[in-house]
């Protein structure tokens, strides 16, 4: 397909307000695409070439593209500035200033994300100066709309207003003409993690007109693989102590960590490789994957070398791990708070970073073990492989321990006890339950001591938009913000609150610099937002911050249903994606 047609189609979809349209515009194109035009096209339309995980980034920031777009049309730089400033949309600039050029258009789809994957790969010195130059050979082969998009994508600024979960829909359409394949496609994609494999044998299927039981069969295969990660399990909430008796009777308590979620990768490509026995050097393989899938095997050489040691240790063929890594002091021993532990995500002065912030790793699952795929079995049976690997430690991968309880009054001593030590609260497991790759259930549960002082707990919101700051407030640039929950069954945000108070001189700051990062030039298609409470400036979905309020209410303001009583900002959660925020359903939950 021409780029200049898949453009076509993004403008309807940038269109419509109506997810049902955006649905079926997209199951459209993709009836029109060939398997791999599918895959490419499915990481251009959420603004990416690749997967998360495989960290492929443009580093191209607005300053540089505002080069690239004068550098193309001949324009001087303060003319793109101001128009820019003028409409708040690069994309909208070269659509401005490029339809003078007239039509011109013969680039693929192909062709095209090959371009772009050029740029995302310079780097190095002199890698700006070659990325502007790559950009604007681009630009200069495409017709206006095309170039509106492509200026788009390597901002992070595509605005279509839907996340992979609506792909997945538009594929089931493709299929049944339903949503019924949604459940099954999301299963494979939640550990693959990949939304461009799944179109892509998804439209393979289509061509080749088989059976959809041949599709079942084949989407049941994709499982668990050393290297790729797994969408992670998440925990939900519950309000009180007895609630979750009832709805977990057999439960595993486990302490909660306030670290950084790691999942860990191990293994070996070849087992028993001829030359490794002759070479000092390891065969064994580590990738260390954040709770968003990013790639954090560089940030923590520790959990590297003990997860190497551990594959060693045991002679094994390769091992996956979910664990929690937290901080903590060199001297005393203590672990330190989440916002010191954050600081271990970055890329340069590790040595030292290692140094001065040490990890513990505290392991809680294993998903893969010698070849076998565990996610499917219950989680006593993963525990007991965890067990005979952990029973002593190995580097810094500790075991978290686990305590069976049946009596309340167990579950609240084990409380009791975790958070006088300092330790953020429990987890409660269900301990029949399989790993639920990227699911929020009731398998695992967690309770933190705020849930017990009559304050509900803190929510993970997404900051939607903001309003103009008057009077004190005005020089923070802020006076109020608009945060909402996200709905999986919509792909779409609801509001929850307008939070106006409850902020530190420096965390307003701090909120206007990420808001002026993630500026939108308008609200996005999948914010449901009333007409009273419509933001002076949007945000697109970027920043989750977790917000702590004494008391959920009705409200037949919110779009969600629900409002929240003195909102106050405990942090910015830079660890979360807003796709894993909040949901309606724990809200609901907790209301009950
Ligand atoms: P929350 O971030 O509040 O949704 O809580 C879930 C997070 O707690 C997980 O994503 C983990 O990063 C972290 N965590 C800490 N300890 C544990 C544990 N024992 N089991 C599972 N997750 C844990």
């Amino acid at each position: 397909m021409l780029f200049k047609n898949f453009s076509a189609y993004l403008q309807r979809i940038e269109k419509t307000t109506l997810r049902l349209e955006i649905t079926d515009l997209l199951s459209q194109l993709f009836s029109k695409l060939t398997p791999t035009e599918g895959k490419l096209a499915s990481y251009l339309l959420l603004g990416q070439l690749a997967p998360n995980y495989q960290g492929v980034e443009f580093n191209l920031a607005t300053k540089t593209m505002i080069k690239i777009v004068s550098r193309t049309y001949n324009l001087p730089e303060e003319e793109v500035k101001k128009r820019y400033k003028d409409v708040g949309d690069l994309g909208e600039v070269v659509w401005q200033v490029a339809s003078k050029k007239g039509e011109k258009d013969k680039l693929t789809i192909k062709e095209v994300y090959r371009h772009l994957y050029q740029v995302a790969q310079e780097e190095g010195e002199g890698s700006v100066e070659r990325k502007q130059y790559l950009m604007a050979g681009l630009l200069r082969q495409l017709d206006p709309l095309s170039g509106k998009y492509v200026v788009r994508i390597p901002l992070g600024k595509l605005r279509l207003g839907f996340s992979q979960l609506t792909i997945l829909d538009a594929l089931s359409w493709r299929l049944v003409g339903d949503k019924s394949w949604r459940p099954l496609l999301e299963k494979a994609y939640n550990v693959r993690s990949d939304i461009g494999i799944i179109v892509e044998v998804v439209l393979n299927h289509l061509r080749e007109e088989k059976q959809l039981e041949e599709l079942k069969k084949l989407l049941g295969k994709m499982t668990v693989q050393p290297g790729v990660p797994i969408r992670p399990a998440l925990a939900s909430r519950l309000p009180n102590f007895e609630e979750i008796m009832s709805k977990l009777p057999q439960a595993g308590i486990e302490p909660k960590y306030d670290g950084l979620r790691t999942q860990i990768h191990a293994w070996r490509e070849q087992y028993k490789k001829r030359n490794a026995l002759f070479s000092k050097e390891t065969d064994v393989k580590v990738k260390i994957f954040s709770r968003n899938l990013e790639d954090l095997t560089l940030m923590f050489p520790e959990v590297k070398e003990s997860a190497i040691e551990l594959v060693e240790k045991f002679n094994l063929r390769g091992v996956i791990l979910d664990s929690e890594s937290i901080s903590f002091d060199p001297q005393t021993g203590s672990f330190f708070p989440f916002q010191e532990t954050i600081k271990r995500k970055r890329k340069y002065n590790v040595t030292k970073l290692r140094q001065q912030l040490p990890v513990r790793t505290y392991v809680f699952d294993i998903l893969y073990f010698n070849g076998e795929d565990l996610l499917t079995q219950p989680l006593s049976r993963r525990r007991s492989h965890l067990d005979e690997l952990l029973a002593k430690p190995v580097g810094c991968l500790n075991l978290t321990p686990q305590h069976l309880v049946k009596e309340k009054k167990e579950m609240e001593t084990l409380f009791d006890e975790y958070v006088s030590a300092g330790l953020e609260g429990i987890m409660v497991k269900k301990l029949d339950s399989v790993y639920q790759a990227g699911a929020r259930n009731f398998n695992w549960v967690k309770f933190k001591p705020s849930a017990l002082a009559s304050v509900e707990d803190t929510f993970d919101l997404v900051v939607l938009g903001w309003y103009q700051g008057k009077g004190k407030r005005n020089k923070f640039g802020v006076g109020a913000f608009l945060v909402g929950v996200y709905n999986p069954r919509e792909d779409n945000y609801l509001t929850i609150s307008k939070i106006g108070t409850g902020l530190t001189d420096n965390q307003w700051r701090e909120l206007h610099q990420h808001c002026l990062q993630i500026k939108a030039p308008h609200k996005l298609v999948n914010y449901v937002v009333p007409k009273e409470l419509a933001c002076d400036f949007w945000a697109e979905p970027a920043l989750v911050v977790e917000i702590k309020a004494d008391e959920i209410t009705h409200s037949p303001l919110h779009t969600s249903g629900y409002a929240l009583r003195f909102p106050r900002l405990v942090r910015f959660r830079d660890d979360k994606l807003p796709t894993q925020a909040t949901t309606p359903e724990e809200i609901k939950e907790m209301m009950t």
